[in-house]
């Protein structure tokens, strides 16, 4: 049994049988077939070419009939591809020669394409490289007979394993029947996700290795709650996930109704509840679960899943649809958390011994301004149509805070010399992720006019507990008193100040604390907008007095388990039924 841990982007429990999907990520297993297999591989081939090129013609008479020639030309290129004997031709020889298997010849020599065109360090011919990959998954999902047809051949519910997916193959695969789905992209595409939720599939992605460690027939569990995918599990978690799978349905259908009801407590203070999104798209779901704007908005996804650096253009695009999609309502744009876990080490030439506390955050886009200045610039632009705040994470040192606002004002100048418009009052504010910035609250307050407290990385940072590593896992606690003691300071130092405060880890989410925030002082949260409703339902339960006679009793605790055990006895006095939804802490 092995638990691998990705993002949750669309809730339920599923369990089936794995299919895993042809891809070029280079996972083609080398195969050798008989020298009397040789002519019916060769055969395979040219049926799988002209299989994808029939594909390809249908597609484009399609996609001209509806977004015109211009946007149907894309597809020449793969035609023009398919048709060219220098490309079938050494696949041929390759299995001719080698007798390796086809789908092997197929990857091989398309790789080896791919990797020429990339080499020659032109955009032009590296864009084209992205083409022919495109085109290799299509004559390898002809050769495979496609995860389509593997699903439509299973007896049971079948899990899709693949390295990343489409909306349009997410699509397919719903209407074959498919229960869910896990890839080690994160996250691809907003609208696949947004498509996954709109389907009802639980899904998780960015699951880094989960289509090389599934193989094809394994039994998996989908865990599109918790963000977590099992592989091969045992008899009694499978009948654990079963119950609490037919327990989740019934919960969802009971939330749902809670969405739509206002967050205000019984003596009719209102709660702000905003959702933590990674892609424009989310916001959907914010307001479906019963958000009232975004409150995170993780904006280095738009760079882990492009192949390329993001353009201005590109980060301008995002944020004019995010605020396409939030209609008026708040959007908080947090600039670029790159490094750590979120930046792969690997491929540095001197990787860092210690990321998480190295440079990532703040200090990476400081020590990249060329990276920085286009996001602002871009976030600058975009202020123009809506109302946007940004903030910074990972902050320190006051700084920090005074370099990026310089850098921020030096493109105040710069547009407004170009005649570009903006919004002169753009609210920032800091994320409260460190002890540092935890306990000088007070002096950020004086140069910002929000703090978001940032509590998975402030529990790491607090307590010295890595938050991805399983030996310490159980020290890693909101609930301990440290942690608490430097929220409820953090509320106390912005309400001095007069500025706003806002809770955006992943305790937000948890109905277990939701009280306990409220006794601190918050009155806005941001969580995981599947997590909105049932954080409603608490809101709706209590009253002020209530919660700030528990925090104090909270606060003469000294251990985590105290806290925890106090806050369990709490919630099912208030709330049973939101006790169910709540995690460890
Ligand atoms: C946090 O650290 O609490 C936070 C919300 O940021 P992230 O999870 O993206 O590090
Ligand atoms: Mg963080």
């Amino acid at each position: 049994m092995e638990t691998i841990k990705g993002i949750a982007v669309s809730p339920g429990i599923a369990i089936g049988t794995a299919v895993r999907l042809a891809e070029s990520d280079g996972h083609i297993a080398f195969r050798t077939v008989d020298p009397d297999e040789v002519p019916a591989e060769i055969r395979r081939v040219d049926e799988a070419f002209a299989a994808s090129a029939r594909e390809l013609k249908d597609l484009r008479t399609r996609t001209a009939a509806r977004a015109g020639e211009a946007a149907a030309a894309i597809f020449d290129f793969h035609m023009g591809l398919l048709a060219d004997r220098t490309l079938v031709q050494p696949i041929h020889d390759d299995i001719a020669r080698e007798r390796v298997a086809a789908e092997y010849a197929v990857s091989e020599n398309f790789r080896k394409l791919a990797d020429r065109l990339r080499a020659t360090g032109s955009e032009m011919f590296v864009q084209k490289a992205a083409d022919v990959v495109d085109l290799e998954n299509r004559v390898l999902a002809r050769l495979t007979g496609g995860a389509i047809g593997k699903i439509s051949r299973a007896s049971g519910p079948v899990v899709v394993i693949g390295h990343e997916l489409t909306p349009s193959q997410a699509a397919d695969l719903h209407r074959a029947h498919a229960v869910a789905f896990a890839t080690d992209a994160g996250g691809l595409t907003g609208h696949t996700s947004i498509l996954a939720r709109a389907l009802g599939m639980p899904a998780v992605v960015g699951c880094m290795h989960v289509s090389t460690d599934v193989e094809d027939g394994d039994q998996v569990i989908v865990d599109g709650d918790a963000g977590v995918v099992i592989v091969r599990p045992a008899p009694a978690v499978v009948e654990r996930y079963r119950a609490a799978a037919a327990q989740g349905e019934q919960r969802r259908r009971a939330l749902r109704n809670v969405a739509k009801e206002p967050s205000v407590t019984l003596d009719g203070v209102t709660i702000e509840l905003l959702g933590n999104i990674e892609f424009p798209e989310e916001i959907e779901a914010v307001f479906t679960n019963g958000g009232s704007g975004t409150g995170l908005y993780r904006t280095e996804f738009l760079h882990l899943t492009s192949p390329t650096t993001p353009t201005e253009e590109d980060h301008f695009d995002a944020y004019r649809r995010a605020l396409e999609l939030s209609r008026g309502a708040p959007l908080v744009i947090r600039t670029l958390d790159l490094g750590a876990d979120k930046f792969t080490q690997d491929h540095l030439a001197d990787p860092e011994r210690n990321p998480f506390l190295g440079l990532r955050s703040i200090r990476y886009c400081l020590r990249h301004p060329q990276l920085f200045k286009t996001q602002l610039r871009a976030i600058l632009r975009a202020s123009a149509l809506g109302p946007i705040k940004v903030m910074f994470p990972l902050v320190s040192s006051v700084m920090e805070l005074r370099q990026t606002h310089m850098i921020i004002n030096d493109l105040r100048e710069e547009l407004e010399d170009d005649g570009i418009p903006f919004d002169p009052a753009l609210a920032t504010g800091i994320m409260v992720e460190t002890p540092a910035a935890a306990l000088m609250t007070r002096v950020f307050a004086n140069e910002v006019s929000f703090v978001s407290i940032g509590t998975n990385d402030l529990i790491q940072y607090t307590l010295a507990v890595d938050r991805g590593n399983e030996q310490v896992a159980s020290l890693y606690s909101a609930a301990n008193p440290a942690v608490l003691t430097l929220v409820k300071n953090v509320v106390r130092a912005a309400r001095h100040a007069g500025i706003g405060a806002s809770l955006c880890g992943e305790v937000a989410g948890n109905p277990l604390f939701t009280p306990l925030l409220i006794g601190f002082g918050l009155r806005s949260l941001s969580m995981s907008p599947v997590q909105i409703p049932v954080v409603k339902r608490v809101v709706r339960a209590i009253d002020i007095e209530r919660c700030e006679t528990l925090a104090r009793k909270v606060g003469s605790f000294d251990s985590d388990r105290q806290v925890l055990s106090y806050l369990r006895d709490e919630l099912r006095r208030i709330d049973p039924e939101a006790l169910v939804s709540a995690g460890a802490d």
